[in-house]
């Protein structure tokens, strides 16, 4: 299975992790080997050499040559590049969808569905590359025309987490390609092949469109490369996707040397479901957001809120739920699998203990709970009852499938609850009470980045911008105007009059 899903993509037992451009892929073998492993069973899938430092060096001159033909070829044309690297997506996305459930253990439709999130934001760019507008304004001074334009930035840094191996890296760099940048990635570590492969099908397409290269790779063995790359000077914004913990780190390196970071890090989202909510769409909403991907999403469905008068029914219903869910954990390169594992060990490690800390602050294990004992990282999905929202274990992000059910009397007091974590990325509430959808969506409402009504936390549009608030990082991707974060905004005055007025009326006459 791994080995014919790997020929189909054109990978190998060993392969270079590092895209130099001009179609060559390095062949350094001294700057170490990633493992690609299997989560399902630990095994190793294949390996990939790791670039050097002159590795890096040659790709960041070759980007800095490439930009400055890419800045000028105009964005339509941009975009057709764009258009064929979707095309090529679309002949490739069952065979990558099931290498990204292979290495990354997210089911394969989800796979499939991460695969046709790059498609829908290739899309998305082409139409985009005709619309990078800018405002007109009228001057205040006689005969002279003002304006504002979009120019390219540069190189654009993408470093992306394991959890969406090749979709984040789509809706960084197909945005700022069209927009006229190029972008040097460096993928997680947990999951080179999928990036290899990402690469390779977007290259040859561009190669076979007559077009330069404008997307380049590299693989770091430890953390070395990722930190000159966050600190170099040549690279005008840094996009990072990951925890909080790293992210904070990379924000300050380069708010340090003035650079911009565009940061998509950590969420700790909430349901909030209310006496009135439609429980035939809140209980597979909030079972899908909190198990899905094996809770390991950034929009995972980590604290549900639910009226007292029927929280012990909404449990209920979830723990039945949860009980079928049981029954198809397994291997996520299967049909029949709706629960996957774990990234590796340290995170079956983080989940156990999540689940002793939240029963050392009083929680009740609902369901689940506990490690699979089989190989690979399987843990059961689990619910948790008798924490309060203050704890600090619900405080945190843990990246696993545990869900904290906590009751409330009010809206107000969901609300305060909701929003009363270091995160702001994602929230929803399911009710049939306008107003209270309403209370929910009004600036004293949901202070995340994503506030959905009858919908679940997870499993966003491209068409919106994705991002959240607080420790989330503020940064946003993907749809809407989010383009903006890839270009300089550059304001424009002609003067086509014989004069030379000056603003504000001002008289300076020597
Ligand atoms: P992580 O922070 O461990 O790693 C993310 C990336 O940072 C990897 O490529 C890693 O190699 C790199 N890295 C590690 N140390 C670095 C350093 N010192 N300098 C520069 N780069 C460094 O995150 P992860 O475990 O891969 O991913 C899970 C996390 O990502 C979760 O917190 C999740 O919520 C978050 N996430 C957020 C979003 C979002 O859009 N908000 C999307 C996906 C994942």
């Amino acid at each position: 299975m791994s080995a014919s899903i790997l020929s189909a993509l054109g990978l190998t037992e060993m392969n270079s992790g590092t895209y130099l451009g001009n179609g060559e892929w390095s062949k350094t073998a001294s700057a170490g080997v990633l493992e690609a492993i299997n989560p399902s069973n630990n095994e190793v899938i294949a390996r990939v050499q790791a670039s050097s430092d002159a590795d890096y060096e040659t790709i960041m001159t070759r980007a800095q040559e490439a930009f400055k033909t890419w800045r000028t070829t105009p964005a339509p044309l941009r975009g057709e590049a764009v258009r064929l690297c979707g095309e090529a997506l679309r002949r490739h996305k069952d065979a990558l969808g099931s290498l990204v459930a292979l290495e990354m253990g997210k089911i394969k439709p989800e796979g499939d569905g991460e695969v046709q999130e790059m498609i829908d934001i290739a899309d998305f760019a082409v139409g985009q590359s005709r619309m990078l507008y800018g405002n007109t304004m009228h001057s205040e001074r006689p005969g002279h025309r003002m304006y504002e334009q979009w120019h390219p930035l540069g190189i654009v840094a993408v470093i992306s987490a394991f959890n969406f191996p090749v979709a984040v890296w789509a809706w960084n760099s197909f945005l700022a390609a069209i927009c006229g940048n190029i972008t040097v990635w460096k993928p997680s570590p947990k999951t080179p092949l999928s990036a290899i492969a990402a690469m390779r099908i977007c290259n040859d397409a561009l190669k076979a469109g007559g077009f330069p290269d404008i997307f380049f790779l590299f693989n770091d063995a430890g953390t070395d490369l990722a930190q000159k790359f966050v600190d170099d000077r040549r690279i005008p914004l840094v996009s990072f996707t990951g925890s909080t913990h790293v992210g904070r780190l990379v924000g300050e390196r380069v708010a340090k040397r003035m650079g911009r970071s565009l940061l998509e890090l950590g969420g700790n989202n909430a349901i909030i479901v209310d006496q009135t909510a439609d429980l035939k769409l809140a209980i597979p909403a909030i079972v899908f957001g909190a198990v899905g991907t094996a809770g390991q999403r950034c929009t995972t469905t980590r604290r549900l809120f639910v009226h007292e008068s029927i929280m012990e029914d909404v449990v209920g219903k979830l723990v039945n739920a949860y009980k079928q869910v049981e029954s198809k954990i397994g291997d996520p390169t299967q049909a029949t699998t709706l629960m996957g594992p774990l990234t590796d060990k340290a995170s079956v490690q983080r989940f156990l203990a999540a689940v002793e800390k939240a029963k050392a602050s009083g929680g009740t294990v609902r369901t689940g709970g506990t490690a699979l004992d089989r190989p690979g990282n399987f843990v059961l999905p689990t619910i948790i009852t008798g924490v309060k929202n203050s704890d600090d274990v619900v405080q945190t992000e843990t990246f696993a499938p545990i869900l904290y059910v906590m009751p409330f009397t009010s809206i107000d007091e969901a609300l305060e609850l909701q929003n009363g974590v270091p995160q702001g990325l994602s929230s929803a509430i399911f009710t049939q009470n306008l107003k209270v959808a309403e209370q929910f969506l009004t600036a004293a409402g949901s202070d995340c980045g994503i506030a959905n009504v009858n919908i679940g936390t997870s499993g966003a549009e491209i068409g919106g911008a994705f991002g959240g608030e607080k420790e989330t990082g503020g940064g946003r991707e993907s749809g809407s105007d989010s383009w903006k974060a890839y270009m300089r905004r550059q304001t424009n005055t002609i003067n086509y009059s014989d004069a030379l007025p000056l603003a504000q009326g001002i008289k300076f006459t020597v």
